[in-house]
């Protein structure tokens, strides 16, 4: 056992003390939580080819390459660490309370998922209906959009780390049904706990999904219209905002696609990814 799985151990069951002697009987905890606490040494991985079947969803994206993993995560000090402080951020976020409006609305804390060594992160701005439902981000319909764009990418949902800016999903008080968008102050109130993700996690490249989003990280309102297609800087890390999937599953114009696929052809690039000439002519006109 490590020192850093001990510690985190410790501190784990302390919380989990304290909140008994609070009368809290019931505590959600993600089944990557018990895989972490089980597995205190990651196991070496091997690269895999994506066994992901495609989606149905409604907007066409074309046929993924070969998914690639673009990291190989070997147990060594570092990613010991990165693990245990991941952990560690986890069990602080799942019993956060503090917005006690959304903290009393939400079915569970949406905390983020994906590969804790990813090059790549995308950033969303809060959980839907179905994110809170099922604990994972971007799995609803336009969730199912942004992993076909990952797979176009020729990369796998799980080599990348997707997480949104509010934790919990927005509540809609008189509503029974649709989201709504998160507030700057819940943006602002909740960030602190994704830059320690981007702290943690370290990408070499931030994807911001959406214009609140942008908004929420970059602190500007200039219209992701005009941000679009642009590098950015998000705390020393490269930031490239585009479009929303769900704007594209509203707006299935062939130029549109281009837009984001655009975006993400200048990600690979920085990433220096491999792009294949059938790649670079994705939503082209014929
Ligand atoms: S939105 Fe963030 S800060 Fe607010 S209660 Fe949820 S986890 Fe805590």
């Amino acid at each position: 056992m490590t020192d850093a799985y001990r510690q985190l151990l410790d501190a784990t069951i302390a919380h989990v003390q304290g909140l008994k002697a609070a009368s809290v009987r019931h505590l959600a905890v993600a089944p990557e939580t018990f895989a972490a606490l089980a597995a205190p040494v990651p196991r070496r991985r091997e690269p895999s080819i994506s066994t992901v079947t495609p989606i149905n969803a409604s907007i066409s994206m074309p046929a993924k390459p070969a998914a690639k993993k673009t990291s190989a995560t070997v147990s060594t000090p570092v990613s010991d660490a990165k693990a245990a402080a991941m952990a560690d951020l986890r069990a602080r976020v799942l019993p956060c309370m503090k917005c006690p409006h959304l903290a009393n609305s939400r079915t569970q804390v949406v905390f983020g998922v994906g590969d804790i060594h990813a090059p790549l992160m995308f950033i969303g701005e809060a959980p839907g209906a179905d994110e809170d439902e099922q604990g994972e981000p971007f799995i609803g319909k336009a969730g199912q959009l942004l992993t076909k764009i990952i797979e176009a990418m020729g990369l796998a949902r799980e080599t990348v780390y997707i997480a949104n800016i509010l934790k919990c999903r927005p509540d809609t008080p008189g509503q029974t049904a649709g989201n709504r968008k998160p507030t700057p102050a819940e943006m602002d109130t909740c960030k602190p706990y994704l830059l320690e993700q981007i702290r943690i996690i370290q990408p070499r490249a931030i994807v911001a999904l959406g214009a609140t989003a942008t908004d929420g990280l970059l602190g500007k309102s200039e219209g992701i219209t005009k941000l679009r297609g642009r590098w950015q800087e998000f705390h020393g890390t490269p930031l490239m905002p585009t479009y929303h999937p769900a704007y594209l599953l509203r707006n299935q114009a062939l130029s549109e696609k281009r837009k984001v696929w655009e975006d993400m052809l200048l990600v690979m690039e920085k990433l220096a990814m491999p792009v294949s000439e059938k790649q670079r002519a994705y939503f082209l006109k014929p």
